[in-house]
């Protein structure tokens, strides 16, 4: 049976944007909710907006710019990197609002790791997609390759469809974000050596 329960979610946005599960969870408890379906009916509340923010400032700064492992708009982790082209450009995605951020191949979004060493890809043989892994803080990222960087909406069905690559890397043992400490979570070697990531132009 449905419960039938009316709920004013205004006050939980904030929090749930800012990714406080803290709160979100002390709220679920207080109203004798699941705290994982309230998290997931506030992320789908969000998304239009997410959506509509992340299309605007879009038009307003170059993404391509932006040197850290987390989305721009909303500072969730990718779920996903899209192969862009016969060059296979690196984007990452962000399947909570869309965003679409151009990183290097050998790069962790994750820890900032730029040795080759430590950097590798799990793929099957000519298959069009694939699974980058970091050995240092054993996080992973799908790359599934594409023709042009697509929309929001089907980033979603991407990930969604791309489940089994998910399960191949919980696995082999990597996990989505690596093992990263708050303070250098998502910054690249390079930036936090105060140098730039990419050449200017
Ligand atoms: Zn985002
Ligand atoms: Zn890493």
């Amino acid at each position: 049976m449905l419960a039938n329960v009316t709920l004013d979610i205004a006050p939980l946005l904030g929090p749930a944007l800012g990714g406080d599960a803290a709160t979100i969870e002390r709220e679920a408890s207080r109203r004798e909710l699941d705290a994982t379906a309230l998290t997931q009916l506030l992320d789908l509340a969000l998304q239009p907006f997410l959506w509509e923010a992340a299309a605007q400032l879009g038009t307003l700064t170059d993404m391509d710019r932006w040197d850290r492992g987390y989305c721009p708009v909303c500072a969730a982790w990718p779920a996903l990197a899209e192969l862009v082209g016969p060059e296979k450009k690196r984007v990452l995605r962000c399947v909570r609002c869309g965003t679409a951020w151009s990183w290097l191949i050998l790069l962790c979004p994750y820890c900032g790791n730029d040795d080759h060493r430590s950097l590798r890809s799990l793929q099957e043989e000519g298959g069009a997609q694939r699974i980058d892994v970091c050995e240092r803080c054993h996080g992973y990222v799908k790359a599934v390759q594409s023709y042009a960087a697509t929309s929001a909406v089907r980033v979603v069905a991407e990930d969604v469809a791309t489940l089994d690559l998910d399960v191949a890397a919980a696995g082999a043992g990597y996990k989505r974000p690596g093992d990263v400490s708050v303070e250098g979570a998502g910054i690249p070697r390079l930036v936090r050596e105060g140098r730039a990531l990419r050449p200017p132009g």
